[in-house]
């Protein structure tokens, strides 16, 4: 336990300066049609540590929604997504696809939190609806109206909300009702027998035409197997995306990977 607290010590150190450093890159998950095209992609942040090697976010998120370190990284996370989607913008063959970026809960309440995201889509002048933002339920659950605005008003401006996790955590069916998210991300849990057992099959079934029914699509996370991708085929799962049809692969391999799906 006294290892495990130093280390986590020594991570929040070292975290302070990986952002002056660029030790961080955006790694991109492609996600996928129910015809198997490519749609767009998940960005997901790796923290190239030089001693470390590559740490993932499970180990270091966390630590950094503890303070205000999550709002420079939240914000490095932005600007580079939106700078790949310039990128992807510009060439016809990724020129339709989205990015997917996960916005902590501190960065989305902070008070700026809207203007920051259209200062970003401005200054890359990029089409604001290929910028997916991921809340999870948490952002929602603290102050409802103050969220649902924030969402409303990059709405107006194109930009486009997911559930993320959904499934897991409260699932309030009154927080769903009256949140304007217009993709719900299917929790990989749900996903995982799914195609080897049907028990799981009736909660999916139920989710989707729920989720249809307040207009919203569906994507399933973690995805591995192509009885998992037929299952859900047949469910009504609109978009899919894990390890099945691409992992999470730097900037550079992605075009490569996407386009081979
Ligand atoms: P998430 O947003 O739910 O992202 C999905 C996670 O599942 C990613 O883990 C992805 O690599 C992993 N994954 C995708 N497909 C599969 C699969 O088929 N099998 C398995 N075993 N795993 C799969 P990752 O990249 O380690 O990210 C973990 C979490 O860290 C993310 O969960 C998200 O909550 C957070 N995160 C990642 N990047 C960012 C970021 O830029 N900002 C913020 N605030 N959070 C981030
Ligand atoms: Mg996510
Ligand atoms: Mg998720």
């Amino acid at each position: 336990m006294e290892e495990t607290v130093t280390l986590q010590a020594q991570l929040a150190n070292a975290l302070h300066s990986a952002v002056q450093l660029q030790q961080f890159e955006l790694y991109y998950q492609v996600q996928v049609d129910s015809q198997q095209r490519p749609v767009g992609a998940e960005a997901l942040i790796r923290w190239e540590h030089p001693q470390l090697g590559i740490v993932s976010p499970s180990d270091f998120i966390s630590l950094a929604e503890a303070s205000d370190l999550i709002l420079s990284i939240g914000q490095w996370v932005l600007e580079t997504a939106c700078a790949q989607l310039k990128r992807w913008q510009s060439q016809l063959h990724t020129s339709g696809l989205s990015v997917a970026v996960n916005i902590s809960p501190r960065q989305f309440h902070q008070c700026n939190f809207v203007e920051t995201v259209l200062q970003a889509i401005a200054s890359c002048n990029i089409s604001p609806s290929l910028l997916k933002l991921e809340l999870t339920e948490t952002v929602i659950l603290d102050n409802t109206s103050e969220t649902i605005e924030k969402m409303h008003q990059l709405q107006r401006a194109g930009v486009e909300f997911a559930l993320d996790d959904f499934g897991t955590g409260y699932s309030s069916l009154s927080h769903l009702r009256s949140c304007p998210a217009d993709y719900l991300k299917l929790d990989g849990s749900f996903i995982r027998a799914l195609g080897e057992d049907e028990t799981d099959d009736p909660i999916v079934r139920g989710i989707v035409q729920l989720a249809h029914s307040l207009n919203m699509a569906v994507i399933a996370e973690w995805v591995t197997t192509d009885a998992q991708i037929d299952r859900l085929r047949l469910l009504g799962c609109d978009l899919v995306q894990g390890y099945r049809i691409g992992r999470p692969v730097a900037a550079t391999a992605f075009g490569t990977s996407a386009t081979t799906v």
